[in-house]
Order: structure tokens, then C-alpha cells, then sequence
């Protein structure tokens, strides 16, 4: 079955669709997006991810083209239309089309808006959901990531870092030396006193919806976590690290610069973290957070 595409008001094959050559997001990535998790045809955490795209329209002075509601009732009709099972549901949305000229066009703009799917594998345990490896660079992207635009050239160039070096993910460093986040999740280890550490929120890294749900997950069940920054040479020497993200949700890492981490094996803060995120996802919720 072909895909289907939400095109700007219209429901299209996706092979058909297309956005006119003078649309912002094209030529000056000005556009924002969300990707959602589809686990048995339910969006996983919707609430938290239309909130996310408001946040990031605003930041950027565009409007919201239409009620979070009425977003919601799109993204549900093209994973319909899609017979979306388990995967992802892509929206992005874009400034509009002008004439190329850097500055914010004046007056009403009608907003770009595509909506796409695509198939993703689901962990069924942690035991399917094997350890992975990470590089370090250094952060090179602008100052304001905690906005999800589709500015995402450095990341890709540090996505491709990590392929090339056959590691799944790149964890950037700011110039202190303090790991800021992954090319498309958050880092987090398990510090020498157990506890578990991610960096603050702050302009430096994405407000990760999967980052939020496991801190709250962890306090909920009584895991002990710290929201602060730490160094590439204290992630080295970690118990446990591991990275989230919508689609990696919560993933083992077991070597850093090919140096391992921990015995070499999912750690058991990593192992509970999953289990409560995979339980949260199939529907679960946060009945306790
Ligand atoms: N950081 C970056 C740079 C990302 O692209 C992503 C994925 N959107 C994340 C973190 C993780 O965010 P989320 O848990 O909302 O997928």
C-alpha cells in the first residue's frame, strides 16, 4: 500500500506530494516539527508533543495554523489512512511561501504543514533491546536547540560521525567538556553514587518528551535522579549510560569511544528505566507521577 501524506489540507500519495520552491522551511529551514511514537496505533504521549510544537511556533513568532486539537484529529486521520500499527507520525510545519528574503515576511502567512508516517521496530523487552555504542564531538549547532526546528544540518553531519566510526549515536560536548545531548536524543549515566544524571533544560539541549517521562517515571518509582551536567571523562567511567528518544526510547549504552562502560551489558537502573518506559508507552501512563 502506498503511503498517504497530509499536504497542506489535502490527504495525497506521498510519491505526489510536494511543497512549492519558495516555502521557508526549504530555504532557510524555517520550520519547526514533532515526531510522535505509534505503538498499536495510539500516539504515545500526544499531549506532551503538540505542547512541545506550540512552544517551538512561539519561539519563532509563527502561529499555531490550527487548535492543538485539530492538529491532534490530523495526525489520527493519517495514521488511519496510513493503517499505522507501530511506527512514527511525522508533522512539520513551515513558515509559508515568499518571495526569498531573510526577514520575517510581513503580514499573514499561511503556514506549510505536512504530516507523514513511517514503520519503526518496537523493544519488546530489554532483553531485545541491545546495548549500543557512542562517539563524542563537539557541539557545533546554534544556541537556541531547545527549539525543534529543521535546522538539523549538525546534527546530521555528527549522526554521520557516529555511523562512520559504526557507533549508533554521537553525544555532543559543549566547550567545558560537559556531553550537551545526542544527535537526535537525550545522554544520560548512572553517576559513581548510583544516582541517575541527565543535563538541566536550557537553551543547550532539546526538551526531550521521552527525557521528561522517564524523570518522572524514575521519581515516581524511586529511583534516584539529579538533573545536572557531566563530563564526557565522568560518562567514560559510569555504572550504567544510556540515551532516550521517541524512537529509541529507553536505549543501553555500552561503550563510549569504544571504551566500555560499566561490565559491557544493560546495567540494571537502565534495565528498570526501560521497563517502566515500555510499560508507560503501551498505555500504562503515569498513574503515579
Ligand atoms: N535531542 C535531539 C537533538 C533530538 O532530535 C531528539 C529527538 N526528537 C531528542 C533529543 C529526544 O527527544 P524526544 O524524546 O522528544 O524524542
Amino acid at each position: 500500500m502506498s503511503r498517504i501524506a497530509f499536504v497542506n489540507g489535502r490527504y495525497v500519495p506521498q510519491a505526489k506530494a510536494q511543497v512549492h520552491v519558495e516555502d521557508r522551511g526549504y530555504q532557510f529551514a524555517d520550520g519547526v516539527y514533532e515526531v510522535a511514537f505509534v505503538l498499536g496505533g495510539r500516539m504515545v504521549d500526544e499531549p506532551g508533543h503538540l505542547a512541545r510544537l506550540s512552544r517551538s511556533l512561539e519561539a519563532l513568532a509563527m502561529a499555531m495554523p490550527m487548535t492543538e486539537a485539530a492538529l491532534g484529529a490530523v495526525l489520527r486521520e493519517t495514521i488511519a489512512r496510513n493503517r499505522l500499527v507501530d511506527g512514527i507520525v511525522y508533522v512539520q510545519i513551515n513558515r509559508g511561501v515568499a518571495p526569498r528574503a531573510h526577514a520575517f515576511p510581513k503580514g499573514p502567512l499561511r503556514p506549510s504543514i505536512v504530516v507523514t508516517v513511517k514503520l519503526m521496530p518496537v523493544p519488546r523487552d530489554a532483553d531485545t533491546w541491545a546495548g549500543v555504542a557512542v562517539v563524542t564531538l563537539p557541539d557545533l549547532r546554534w544556541k537556541r536547540v531547545d527549539v525543534k526546528t529543521v535546522g538539523l544540518l549538525a546534527n546530521c553531519m555528527a549522526k554521520q560521525a557516529a555511523a562512520e566510526a559504526r557507533a549508533y549515536e554521537a553525544w555532543m560536548v559543549d566547550d567545558q567538556g560537559l556531553v550537551t545531548e545526542g544527535a537526535s536524543t537525550n545522554a544520560w549515566i548512572v553517576d559513581g553514587e548510583g544516582r541517575t544524571v541527565t543535563r538541566p533544560l536550557g537553551p543547550d539541549i532539546l526538551p526531550g518528551i521521552t527525557r521528561d517521562v522517564v524523570l518522572r517515571l524514575a521519581r515516581a518509582h524511586g529511583v534516584p535522579v539529579i538533573e545536572r551536567a557531566f563530563t564526557v571523562v565522568e560518562a567514560k567511567a559510569a555504572r550504567e549510560a544510556f540515551l532516550t528518544s521517541t524512537t529509541s526510547f529507553v536505549r543501553p549504552v555500552i561503550s563510549i569511544d569504544g571504551q566500555t562502560i560499566g561490565n559491557g551489558a544493560t546495567g540494571s537502573v537502565t534495565r528498570k528505566l526501560l521497563g517502566l518506559y515500555l510499560d508507560h508507552a503501551r498505555g500504562a501512563g503515569l498513574a503515579a507521577a
